[in-house]
This record gives C-alpha cells, sequence and structure tokens, in this order.
C-alpha cells in the first residue's frame, strides 16, 4: 500500500479534530484545595453541593439515600421513572428541614471564602430543586458558605437574562432538578455572561456531571478544568438502607447512623433478648 493515502487520511482526520474541539481532561481529586491552583481572579467557579460542599452528618437526607428512593420506587412499587423522582424528591425535601449537616472537608467553608475574598465569583449548580431553595441556603450558612459574595454581573440574573428563565436561579445557586444535565444548564449561563469568564472550574463528585460539563464548555471553546471529587465516595458505597430506613421512621428525632443500627438489630431481634429500653417511648412521627 502506497503512503500517500496514509497521508490523506492523516490529513483528514486532523481537520476533523481541528474543527472539534476536543473536550479537556476531567481531573480526578480527594481534597477540595486541589482545585486551587487552576483557579484565578478570572475563573467562574461552579460547585455542586451534595457530597461536594456539604453532607448530612447521618445517612438521613444523603444525595445516596436518594437515589436508594429512586430505585427503591421503581423496583418495589413499578412507578415510572418521573413518578418515582417526583415521589423522592417530595420526601427528600421533607427531611432536610431536620437532618443536620456539615462540610464535606472542614476546611470547604475556608476554602469557599479565600477565593471570594480574592474575588473570585463561585456559582453552585445542584439537581436539587427549587422546592429545596430556601433550606439549602439555610444549610450552606450553617457551615458558614454564603454563595450570594461576589454575584455574577446583575444582567445575568435579574433583568430577563437569566441562563433559562424556566429554571429557578436564586442568588448564585441554579436548582436543576434531574431534567437538565449540568452542561447545558452552565453553557446557558456563561453564554449569558456579558463577558465569558477566562476559564471554568467545575467541581463535582458525579463523572457523568464532569463530562456533561466538559463537553458543554468545550463546544463553547470556553477553557474549562473538570474535577470529578470522592472525597465521599466510600461512604456513597457503604450506603445501609436500614440505617436510613429506620432513620426516616423516626425521622423528627434524627437518629444517629449507630443509634439507629442498634435500634435496627434490636427490632430484628427474637422479643426475648430485645432489651425495652432500647425503643422509644411515644410512637414515630412519621
Ligand atoms: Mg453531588
Amino acid at each position: 500500500m502506497s503512503a500517500r493515502p496514509c497521508r490523506s487520511l492523516l490529513a483528514l482526520l486532523v481537520a476533523v479534530m481541528a474543527g472539534h474541539p476536543a473536550a479537556a481532561e476531567v481531573r480526578e481529586i480527594m481534597q477540595l484545595a486541589q482545585t486551587e491552583p487552576a483557579i484565578d481572579e478570572q475563573t467562574l467557579v461552579v460547585f455542586d453541593i451534595d457530597n461536594t460542599l456539604l453532607e448530612p452528618v447521618q445517612t438521613l437526607g444523603s444525595d445516596q439515600w436518594f437515589y436508594y428512593l429512586v430505585d427503591q420506587g421503581k423496583r418495589e412499587r413499578r412507578l415510572s421513572e418521573n413518578k418515582a423522582i417526583a415521589e423522592a424528591v417530595a420526601t427528600w425535601n421533607r427531611v432536610q428541614e431536620d437532618v443536620i449537616v456539615r462540610p464535606v472537608e472542614p476546611d470547604t467553608p475556608a476554602l469557599v471564602r479565600r477565593l471570594q475574598e480574592r474575588g473570585v465569583r463561585i456559582i453552585a449548580l445542584t439537581a436539587r430543586t427549587s422546592g429545596a431553595a430556601a433550606i439549602t441556603e439555610r444549610q450552606l450558612r450553617s457551615i458558614g458558605i454564603d454563595l450570594g459574595r461576589n454575584p455574577l454581573p446583575r444582567p445575568a440574573v435579574r433583568e430577563g437574562r437569566r441562563p433559562d428563565t424556566s429554571q429557578p436561579w436564586l442568588g448564585a445557586i441554579l436548582f436543576l432538578g434531574e431534567n437538565q444535565t449540568k452542561g447545558e444548564a452552565l453553557a446557558k449561563v456563561v453564554r449569558s455572561l456579558p463577558e465569558p469568564p477566562s476559564r471554568v472550574v467545575f467541581v463535582d463528585d458525579k463523572a457523568h456531571n464532569t463530562r456533561s460539563v466538559d463537553r458543554a464548555l468545550a463546544r463553547l471553546r470556553i477553557p474549562v478544568v473538570a474535577f470529578r471529587y470522592g472525597a465521599t465516595d466510600a461512604r456513597v458505597a457503604a450506603f445501609d438502607p436500614a440505617v436510613a430506613e429506620v432513620q426516616l421512621r423516626w425521622w423528627r428525632r434524627i437518629l444517629s447512623d449507630q443509634a439507629a443500627r442498634d435500634l435496627d438489630r434490636c427490632s430484628s431481634a427474637p422479643a426475648s433478648s430485645a432489651p425495652a429500653s432500647s425503643a422509644p417511648a411515644s410512637s414515630a412521627p412519621y
């Protein structure tokens, strides 16, 4: 075979690739501080919320519990995907008022503040729904994070130039629910800005989100560094539905995971061996 067809094929391949923006690398990190070298004052930083900025202290109210509820609805009750999601959202939102949250890493709030003090613009993109907007802002404040500092330019959020008027954009948090990819949503935000950011840094615990953002911004030719953040991976993998079930049953009391495990063990043990004192005195609120 002569070299000429090969050279032509190579030239064609290079031409095709030049016209198609290559996706940037998605980086795996275990600590949020590993994002800092990629951030300067012109960077737009976009954080996911659950399992990135915060997590519940107990299993109840966690992101992993939400997806368990969706699966359970489909598997055990034969609900459609949309119905299972709608019911899981309602249950998940209802308990958020009572769950106790903490930063995923102890110094997460300090890192956010440090960036804000440098003038860096930070927003959050979450699969939470607008029904959880008020509690989400309270939870973030309870751990010392105020995303209202350094807001995006006003026209982008206040004067009809919202990224998508069908999507609730409250302060610096975009509540997407489960119906839109983060890549599509963030592309709309970036396109709505008077000036595109010099770079976007995106951090999320879910690989499909980092991939969708990476692809969407590459199409807009916006430089992006997407970090897949794995600090809560071990906890997600160790999710125990039995603990969540007990905590939901005793929801208003906010049982710790250990207390829920003890209670579950006692309630499944033969009646004669269960200590009488392990059962709460009054009837369950839920
Ligand atoms: Mg998350």
